[in-house]
């Protein structure tokens, strides 16, 4: 069924408990932890506990819940206290943009200058 936890998902697996992450915020709908790689003195994932392999095929079975991770996005922001001086909300999509792990997930980078375009 759609949005079934998937066994070979490493992010499905967080949300179980299966694997260990730094969990910053959890509510009903979302799961935000700390990147393990970071790339910003802040960089924390914000997840859908459903599984969808990307933003859009989120957006379009559950919208709801991507109004859920953006809100989350926000609370992080002010909680870190990198709102002030502007942070950026990131979904890579597909590997080509550089998506490594297709269960749906936010990017909240802040903490330093952020360039546009990314690159
Ligand atoms: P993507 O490249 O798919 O947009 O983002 C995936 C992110 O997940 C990367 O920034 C990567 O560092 C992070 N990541 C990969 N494996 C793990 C893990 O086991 N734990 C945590 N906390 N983050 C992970
Ligand atoms: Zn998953």
């Amino acid at each position: 069924m759609a949005g079934e936890p998937q066994a070979d998902c490493l992010f499905c697996k967080i949300v179980a408990g299966s694997v260990p992450a730094t969990v910053v915020r959890e509510t009903e709908t979302t799961v935000a932890f700390r990147d393990i790689n970071p790339q910003a003195p802040t960089h924390v994932l914000v997840i859908p506990k459903l599984h969808y392999p990307d933003a859009a095929s989120l957006a379009a079975a559950e919208p709801a819940v991507v109004a859920d991770i953006l809100r989350e996005a926000g609370r992080i922001a002010a909680d870190e206290k990198i709102d002030d001086h502007g942070y950026r909300v990131v979904f890579n999509t597909g590997a080509g943009a550089g998506q490594t792990v297709f269960h749906a997930h936010l990017h909240v980078l802040g903490g330093r200058g952020l360039q546009w375009p990314p690159g």
